[in-house]
This record gives structure tokens, C-alpha cells and sequence, in this order.
């Protein structure tokens, strides 16, 4: 007989289970309660349920957490996490802490097939979409793994946030996702609010619009350029998703989100994307004057952590603050991304874990080098030149 994993679950799919099991409704919610809660495992801990749904449990399901295969401190109090998923693949999770904020960077696929350039784990290429199971997985061994240690001691929740940014386009994987989210949101579960739990996307437009329907929690986007010949240089994606196909998604968004603002993430790629002039066609981009009209929106700047298989260098501190100067001259809200747990390889775009690629992704991005487009202050926004 399969064994259920119960992680799999969001509290609709743990009671219609359950229901199955001749059980009511409210056998579901705590039972939901004890996994997620409490984070247990052990149905004998469970003593408010009857003994024989604890029989039929031990029996057919159970809570599957995933092998850690490694585990890295950082000197700043980062905790990065290395988990197996089988057949080769690994993927990786990264707890930040930041004064009472405690955000976990969870991952979605054992690799990723969109292939960004600036992207570790887009070089390493796909393998497979992660379960439900496993998304929460992450989220779960974290909370009650944290929990328990001295450092955060008596506290009711370690986690207060969480961002799907580690491995993999969240919305590629989306029905794996959806209910992983419910689960973070539910106040049974970990009880975190919208404006709490962020997706981030490289603008997957149609899945953009079934989640603002669905399940409409904070949204990043990865815009990195601001023309799109350059844009499909650094986010393959864009080919098929354009940035005015992709701006008007992210307005329709707006409508159901928890923020009243897009995040635009922009990974500051030295001679590439970071030149006062794309600052500039980027306030034309998300301004009134723009392919949809003015975006409401924040920049992040993230400073690329190089790789060498990447080809890429790191703006300096100066172009970057330069940048950041005309956007928010601009009147665009702007902040610089601190690099936290650079010392275990933890800051953003450096998740790799490992992947068995059944893709040509890493092919393609070892043998292509990226064609630089020049920006000159008087093009207009929707065009770019080699
Ligand atoms: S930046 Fe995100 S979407 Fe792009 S390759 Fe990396 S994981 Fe995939």
C-alpha cells in the first residue's frame, strides 16, 4: 500500500482525506494542527485523536520530512540547508534572520529550466518539479528545527516570513504550489499573513493571473533589464512573456494583491543592465508614459554574487548607488539588497543544491555568452541596439 504523506495536504485536502477515513472535519483540523503547529510526527503523540485513527494513520500515512544533507551556519545567523530529493537531486533552504523578522527562502523545483543568466541555479539546469510535500517540507523542518534551539527560545514562531525565491520558477510548478501556500496562510498551519509570503516569478504571465484569483499573496518579479532585447539575453522568458505583456499583468495583479505595490528585482550585472541610462529607460518603463501606464512599484537592487560558469561581474558599490540615485530622484522607492550568509554561498542567485539535468539549459548557457545591448539616453523604452 503507498503511504500518504500528509504534508501533501492543505487542510481542504487533509479533511477530504480524512473524510475517507470515516472522520469528521474537525479530526482534520487537528491533526493539521499537530503537523504543522507543533510540528509533529508521531501519531501517538497526537493523544486528542481516538486510538484507532491514530491505528489507521500509523498504518497508511505519514509526515514525510526531507533527509538534510548538510547544514551551514553563517557568522550573521544564516542557516542554510542542503535537502535530498532523490535520484541525485538536492535542493536548498536558507533562514535569514533580521531583528524580529525571521524569513525563509524556500525552493520549488530541483533546478530550473528558465536558464537566467546571472542564475547559479539556472546553470545547473532541471530536473523535476518538488510535491507540495516537499515545498512544506522545508518550511516545516525549519519552524520546529529553529524552535527548539536557544536562541529562540519560548518564541511561538521563528518564521515569520516566507519568500519563494530559492530553486526553481515558483509558477512553473504551480499546482504543487498553490496549496503548499494555503498551508503557510491557514490559521491552523503556519498563520502567516499575505503580505507576508512573497512569490517571486520571472513573469510566467498566465499563472501570474490564475494566482492573483487563487491565491493572491505578495509578488516580486525578476525584471532585471529594462528593453526587452536585453531582457531576453538575461531571462529567456521574456521571448515568450514580453515586458509589456509582463507590466500588464503585474497592473492586474495589483487589483487582488496584499501590498499596493509590484517588488521589480534587479540583479546589478557589471557593463551588462547597470549604466545611469538603463535607470533611466527603466523610470520610463513603470511611469505614466510607459507600455501600460504607470506601475506602481519598488525597485530591489541586488548585488550579483559571481559564479564562474556565469560569465558575469559584479557592479561596483558606485554604479550601484548611481543607479539607485536616479531612480529614486525618479520617485521610485529603492532599496540596495544587503548579501547576507555570503560566507556559505547562501545570498541570492547562489542556491545551486544539485541537479540531475534532463534539460539542455546548462548546454545552452555554457556555450552562448551574453550579448551585451547598449542603451543610449535618448532610447526609447520598448527598443534596445547591439
Ligand atoms: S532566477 Fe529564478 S527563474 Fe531565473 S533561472 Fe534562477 S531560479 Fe530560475
Amino acid at each position: 500500500m503507498t503511504v500518504v504523506n500528509l504534508l501533501d495536504f492543505d487542510l481542504d485536502g487533509l479533511a477530504a482525506y480524512c473524510e475517507g477515513l470515516g472522520e469528521k472535519r474537525f479530526r482534520a483540523v487537528q491533526l493539521f494542527r499537530w503537523i504543522h503547529q507543533r510540528g509533529a510526527r508521531d501519531f501517538e503523540q497526537m493523544t486528542d485523536l481516538a486510538k484507532s485513527l491514530r491505528a489507521k494513520l500509523a498504518s497508511q500515512a505519514e509526515v514525510r520530512p526531507l533527509p538534510v544533507l548538510s547544514e551551514h551556519r553563517s557568522s550573521d545567523g544564516t542557516v542554510k540547508w542542503l535537502f535530498d530529493v532523490g535520484a541525485g537531486n538536492a535542493v536548498e533552504s536558507v533562514f535569514i534572520p533580521e531583528g524580529d523578522r525571521g524569513t525563509l527562502c524556500v525552493s520549488s523545483q530541483a533546478g530550473c529550466a528558465v536558464g537566467c543568466r546571472f542564475c547559479s541555479t539556472g546553470h545547473q539546469g532541471f530536473s523535476r518539479n518538488l510535491s507540495t510535500g516537499e515545498i512544506l517540507a522545508q518550511l516545516w523542518f525549519a519552524e520546529h528545527t529553529l524552535r527548539g534551539e536557544p536562541a529562540h527560545a519560548g518564541a511561538d514562531r521563528v518564521i515569520t516570513n516566507v519568500v519563494m525565491m530559492g530553486m526553481g520558477e515558483p509558477l512553473q510548478n504551480y499546482s504543487a504550489l498553490v496549496p503548499a501556500l494555503r498551508v503557510m496562510l491557514d490559521d491552523h498551519g503556519y498563520g502567516l499573513s499575505r503580505r507576508r509570503v512573497t512569490v517571486s516569478t520571472s513573469g510566467v504571465v498566465p499563472m501570474m493571473d490564475r494566482l492573483r484569483e487563487d491565491v493572491p499573496v505578495a509578488l516580486a518579479v525578476s525584471l532585471h533589464a529594462p528593453l526587452d532585447a536585453l531582457r531576453d539575453e538575461l531571462v529567456p522568458l521574456n521571448r515568450k512573456y514580453p515586458l509589456h505583456e509582463l507590466l500588464g499583468a503585474c497592473q492586474r495583479y495589483l487589483e487582488a494583491a496584499p501590498r499596493d505595490f509590484i517588488t521589480f528585482e534587479y540583479c546589478m550585472l557589471d557593463g551588462v543592465n547597470d549604466t545611469e541610462a538603463h535607470a533611466r529607460a527603466l523610470l520610463k518603463l513603470v511611469g505614466a508614459a510607459g507600455p501600460v501606464g504607470r506601475v506602481p512599484c519598488k525597485f530591489n537592487l541586488i548585488p550579483f554574487n559571481p559564479f564562474p560558469a556565469s560569465g558575469l561581474l559584479r557592479s561596483s558599490d558606485e554604479r550601484v548607488q548611481a543607479f539607485a540615485a536616479v531612480l529614486i530622484e525618479g520617485g521610485l522607492v529603492t532599496t540596495v539588497r544587503k548579501t547576507r550568509g555570503d560566507d556559505i554561498d547562501a545570498a541570492c542567485g547562489q542556491l545551486a543544491g544539485e541537479v540531475q539535468d534532463r534539460t539542455r539549459v546548462h548546454e545552452r548557457l555554457t556555450r552562448a555568452p551574453v550579448r551585451v545591448v547598449r542603451i543610449s539616453s535618448d532610447t526609447p523604452a520598448s527598443l534596445g541596439q547591439d
